[in-house]
C-alpha cells in the first residue's frame, strides 16, 4: 500500500457473473483507483489486471477445494485497511447483496464506524437468463420472480423456506446455491404442490464461455443435471418461462463460444482484440508477452523532429509508433500542422486507425499490411533523392531501410520504442496452458520470442506439441515454424480483426465436420 490518507473507506462492488466486461462503469472506477483490493474466487482474473500495480490484493474465496476465509476475518482486514486510510475495494461476484454476505460485511463496517459504499453488480439469474434464453418474466408465462436460497434447503432445519407458498405462489423461481441440494429441492417443491411437469433448467458458469444449459423437467432436472455433471457455480430456474430456451438461445451458439483463446500481445494492445474475441462468445485469457519501452531520442534526432520540414516522406509502421511520434512532436514543442508538407505513409489498418484519431489520413496505406507491400507501393513511385523519417521500432526488420535505399532514398530511422519482454510470469503462463487454449493468438514474431523465452526453452518443447497457434501473417508463422511450431490458422489479412475472422472461420469449419 504506498497510498495513504486519512479517511480511509470500503467499497463493496459486484462484478457480475463470468464475463468481465459485465461490471459496471463504477466498479471499475474505484477498482483502478484502489489501495487495498480484496476479492472472491467468482472474480476474473482479467478483471483484476485492471488494479493499479502497487495495489494490495487479497483473495478472500475458496480455493478449489479448500476452506474459504473466514468471514470474520475478511470483515477484520476491510475494516483494519480502511482504518490505515486505503481505498479498500471489496469486489464479490455478482450482486454484493444478493446471497453474497455483502450485507453482513457492510454491517460490520457500519458497527466498526468505517465509511463505506455499495456498487451494484449484475447478478448470476439476471446473466443466466439473458445468456442462456430464460426470461425470467415474461407477461405470457409467468407474473413472479422469486430467489431462493438452496443452502437454506440443504440443513435440516430449515424454518426460514415456506414451500408451501412457494409452490402455490407458482411462477419463475430460481435457487442460488442450490445444485448439491437439488434433488430435495425439486422433491419438497413437487410434495408442496408445484406440477411435476413444470419446466425447469439449470445453467452452469452463466455468462462465460463455459456456460452450459441443462433442460427438463421438475420431476427431473435433479437426475439430468447430474447424468450432464452439471457442477458450480450453477442456478437452478423452475418455471413456464424455460420453454422459450430452445427459440431465445444465442450465446451458446456464438461461433467462439467454449473456445479458449490465449492473447499474447502487449497488454495496452490487447483489450480490443479481446473484446472482439469474447463478443464471439470466446473465453479470453491475457497472457502479454511484451510491452512497449520508450527509447530515449536526444541530441541530433530531437532536431529531425524541430525540422520536419527537411522530410519528403514520413513512413508509420504501427500504432504505437504513432502515438509515441505524436509525443515527441509534442515535446520538442510541435504538432501535426508540422507534418502539413510531408507525404505519409502508413502500415496497417490500425496504424492508420490511430492517424485517424490525430485527424491525420495517410496518403499510402497499402492494401496488404506488411511492409513488402508498402515497399511495393513506394517502388512504383520516384524515390530518388526522397528524404524519408522513419519513426519505429528498435527491433524492426532492416529490410525496410535497406530497400528504401536500393530505391535511392535518404532514410533517417528514428528508434523510438522497443517491446521488451512483459512482466507476465512463468506461471502465469503455465497456469494458462495447463487447460489448453484451443487458440494461441501470435500477433507478431516478438510474441512467440518471447513466450518461448518466458515459458523457458525446457516447457517449450515439452508443451509444444499442445501449443495450437493461430498467426497474424507469414512472418510470424515463420517464426513459428522455426521453433517447430505449425500454426493452425493463418490470417489472410495481416490485421487483430484478420486473426479473428480466420479463427472464426476455423472454428465454424470445425463443428461442421
Ligand atoms: N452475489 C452473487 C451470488 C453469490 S452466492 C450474485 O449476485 O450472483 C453463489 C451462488 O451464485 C452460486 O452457488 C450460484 O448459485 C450462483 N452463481 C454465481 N455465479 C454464477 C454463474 N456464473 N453462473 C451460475 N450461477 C452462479
Amino acid at each position: 500500500m504506498t497510498k495513504r490518507n486519512k479517511d480511509g473507506k470500503v467499497v463493496l462492488a459486484g462484478t457480475g457473473p463470468g464475463d468481465p466486461s459485465l461490471v459496471t462503469v463504477a466498479a471499475l472506477e474505484y477498482l483502478r483507483a484502489a489501495d487495498v483490493v480484496v476479492y472472491d474466487s467468482l472474480v476474473s482474473s482479467a478483471l483484476l489486471r485492471e488494479a493499479p500495480q502497487e495495489a494490495e490484493m487479497i483473495h478472500a474465496g475458496k480455493q478449489a477445494g479448500g476452506p474459504s476465509a473466514e468471514q470474520g476475518e475478511i470483515n477484520a482486514v476491510l475494516i483494519d485497511r480502511a482504518n490505515q486510510g486505503a481505498l479498500v475495494v471489496r469486489l464479490k461476484g455478482g450482486d454484493p447483496y444478493i446471497f453474497g454476505r455483502g450485507a453482513e460485511e457492510a454491517s460490520a463496517l457500519a458497527e466498526a464506524g468505517v465509511r463505506f459504499a455499495i456498487v451494484p453488480g449484475i447478478t448470476a439469474a439476471t446473466a443466466a437468463s439473458l445468456y442462456a434464453g430464460i426470461p425470467l418474466t415474461d407477461r405470457r408465462f409467468s407474473p413472479s420472480l422469486t430467489f431462493v436460497s438452496g443452502h437454506s434447503a440443504a440443513d435440516g432445519s430449515r424454518t426460514d423456506v415456506d414451500w408451501k407458498a412457494l409452490a402455490d405462489l407458482g411462477g419463475t423461481v430460481v435457487f442460488y446455491m442450490g445444485i448439491r441440494s437439488m434433488p430435495e429441492i425439486t422433491q419438497r417443491l413437487v410434495e408442496a404442490g408445484r406440477d411435476p411437469a413444470t419446466p425447469a433448467a439449470v445453467v452452469e458458469n452463466a455468462g462465460s464461455s463455459c456456460q452450459r444449459t441443462v433442460t427438463g423437467t421438475l420431476a427431473d432436472i435433479a437426475a439430468r443435471s447430474s447424468e450432464a455433471g452439471v457442477g458450480s457455480p450453477g442456478l437452478l430456474i423452475i418455471g413456464e418461462v424455460v420453454t422459450l430456451y430452445p427459440e431465445l438461445a444465442w450465446y451458446e451458439q456464438l461461433p467462439l463460444f467454449g473456445k479458449r483463446v490465449a492473447v499474447t500481445r502487449a497488454a495496452e494492445r490487447a483489450e480490443s482484440m479481446s473484446a472482439r474475441l469474447r463478443a464471439l462468445g470466446a473465453d479470453v485469457v491475457e497472457i502479454p508477452t511484451i510491452q512497449i519501452r520508450k527509447l530515449p531520442v536526444a541530441g541530433e534526432q530531437l532536431e529531425w523532429l524541430r525540422n520536419l520540414d527537411r522530410y519528403d516522406d514520413l513512413i508509420l509502421t504501427s500504432a504505437a509508433a504513432v502515438d509515441i511520434f505524436f509525443e515527441l512532436l509534442k515535446s520538442v514543442g510541435r504538432d501535426a500542422r508540422a507534418l502539413a508538407g510531408l507525404r505519409l505513409a502508413a502500415i496497417g489498418a490500425a496504424t492508420a486507425r490511430h492517424l485517424d484519431a490525430y485527424g491525420i489520413r495517410p496518403d499510402l496505406c497499402p492494401a496488404d499490411f506488411v511492409a513488402e507491400s508498402l515497399l511495393a507501393d513506394l517502388a512504383a513511385q520516384d524515390m530518388q533523392g526522397r528524404r524519408v523519417l522513419l519513426p519505429r521500432s528498435g527491433k524492426a526488420r532492416a529490410v525496410v531501410v535497406e530497400r528504401l535505399e536500393e530505391l535511392g532514398a535518404v532514410v533517417d530511422e528514428l528508434k523510438i520504442y522497443e517491446p521488451t519482454p512483459a512482466e507476465t510470469s512463468y506461471e502465469e503462463i503455465r497456469t494458462v496452458l495447463d487447460t489448453p487454449p484451443d487458440f494461441i493468438t501470435f500477433t507478431s514474431s516478438s510474441t512467440v520470442e518471447n513466450f518461448i523465452r518466458i515459458l523457458g526453452e525446457d516447457d517449450f518443447t515439452k508443451r509444444k506439441q499442445e501449443i495450437r497457434a493461430a498467426s497474424i501473417g507469414p512472418v510470424t508463422s515463420k517464426t513459428l515454424r522455426r521453433h517447430g511450431i505449425e500454426p493452425i490458422v493463418e490470417s489472410e489479412r495481416h490485421t487483430a480483426g484478420g486473426l479473428i475472422d480466420a479463427m472464426e472461420a476455423w472454428a465454424i469449419a470445425d463443428a461442421e465436420d
